[in-house]
């Protein structure tokens, strides 16, 4: 299969590599689509610690290939997103919900485990989100960075008539900007580029300010005092 791979500071290529199998717990992706994310550009950058041919890609969607030993609940053909991570599902983190913070976690697509820049993928079956029919491959990709977002508005705790801070319009910006939306606040973003602060009031920024003219916090104060 075709991969993209990560070979020195600043270049990346195109090679063949073997197709991965499904282990036991694990179902292999035909992907679909593959985001990059903001972290994949800095790795490029700076290495990261990723060694010669690492496949990165991390946000990403696809549909069940192969089936390993032991996997329940999905079948061949299902679309699935697929959170970048494997987790042992047996530690105490686990048990208390928070795989992200597992004793034996792996990461997917920064040097750990192969990535999705890539025809297929293997990954964890509890890192699996079946897709509904109306949401397309390509808003599959968004739902790593959609979370992200989600998880920040979760814990602000911020609902109807709470006014939040986006602090730059970035793609985990406008996810954190929608979903604090979602919770009914009042957002202000202050963001410096011009496309991206476009995009924020397109999402639904009640306020987009930019810090270079003027302080998000003398904004924010002129609103809710
Ligand atoms: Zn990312
Ligand atoms: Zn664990």
């Amino acid at each position: 299969m075709k991969v993209a791979v990560y070979k020195r500071l600043n270049e990346m290529a195109v090679i063949d590599a073997p197709m991965p199998r499904a282990q036991a717990g694990e179902v292999v992706l035909k992907v679909h689509a593959c985001g990059i994310c903001g972290s994949d550009l800095h790795a490029v950058q700076y290495g990261f610690g990723m060694s010669p041919d690492t496949i990165m890609g991390h946000e990403f969607c696809g549909e069940i290939h192969e089936i390993g030993a032991g996997v329940s609940g999905f079948r061949l053909g299902d679309r699935v997103a697929a959170l970048p991570f494997n987790s042992c599902g047996e530690c105490d983190r686990c048990k208390r919900g928070m795989e992200i913070h597992c004793h034996k976690l792996q990461g997917l697509g920064l040097g750990q485990l192969p990535g999705a820049y890539a025809e297929f993928v293997a990954c964890g079956v509890r890192s699996l989100f079946r897709l509904p029919d109306n949401v397309s491959s390509r808003d599959g990709a968004m739902v790593e960075p959609l979370s992200v977002g989600l998880h920040a508005v979760k814990r602000s705790g911020v609902g109807p008539g709470d006014v939040a801070v986006v602090m730059g319009a970035g793609p985990i910006g406008l996810a954190t900007l929608t979903w604090a939306k979602g919770k009914g606040a009042t957002v202000v973003v202050s963001e410096i580029a011009a496309g991206r602060a476009e995009l924020a009031r397109k999402l639904g920024a009640d306020v987009v300010v930019n810090p270079r003219e003027k302080d998000p916090a003398a904004q924010v104060r002129e609103m809710i005092g």
